[in-house]
């Protein structure tokens, strides 16, 4: 997606690979999976400070659970894993996030929703009366995936987010 819009994309596996980054994805995936890679290489730490320096960040989905309180702890929230229970675990919804103008069309897989969450993170979508992506400065994170329905809106706004700190 990053390369479609014209970006270059770098893969990160350890800290030396943040090095001169102008954003950062925390994609989709599991987040288990995801935390322990983190822990292995040294990657939490790096990560926050990542975070703190304003480097814009995009998270989707198992990204979203690695930013809240009980992982990362780089956002004030508590995120809820598979949130949307066994019987539709997964499915697609035309969701509003504030700031993004039309509906953005949204592929939730096994998706978690914000279960709670403090004064500087700001809800800005909710489905069905459940915080689906919520904003904090320059730190963007949904519950859903973004990218495998086309939608292209909020890698474009990571993007243009990163265009000072890269020029
Ligand atoms: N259910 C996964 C988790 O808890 C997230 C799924 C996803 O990223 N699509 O980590």
């Amino acid at each position: 997606m990053i390369e479609q819009l014209g970006a270059e994309a770098r893969e990160v596996r350890v800290p030396a690979d943040l090095e001169g980054l102008g954003a950062l994805v925390l994609p989709g995936g599991e987040s288990t999976t995801m935390a322990l890679g983190i822990e292995r290489e040294g990657l939490g730490q790096p990560l926050r400070e990542l975070a703190a320096s304003g480097v814009p960040i995009l998270a989707t989905c198992a990204g979203l659970i690695l930013l809240d309180r009980e992982h990362l702890g780089v956002l004030d929230m508590r995120a809820e894993r598979n949130a949307f229970g066994r019987q539709v675990r997964s499915f697609e919804a035309d969701v509003a996030l504030d700031g993004f103008g039309e509906p953005l069309h949204a592929v939730f897989i096994r998706a978690p929703w914000v279960a709670e969450h403090g004064a500087a993170v700001a809800a800005i979508g909710e489905l069905d009366g459940h915080v689906i992506a919520v904003r904090s400065g320059r730190i963007l994170a949904v519950a859903f995936h973004p990218e495998l329905a086309g939608e292209t809106r909020l890698h474009r706004w990571l993007i243009e987010e990163a265009a000072p700190a890269a020029a």
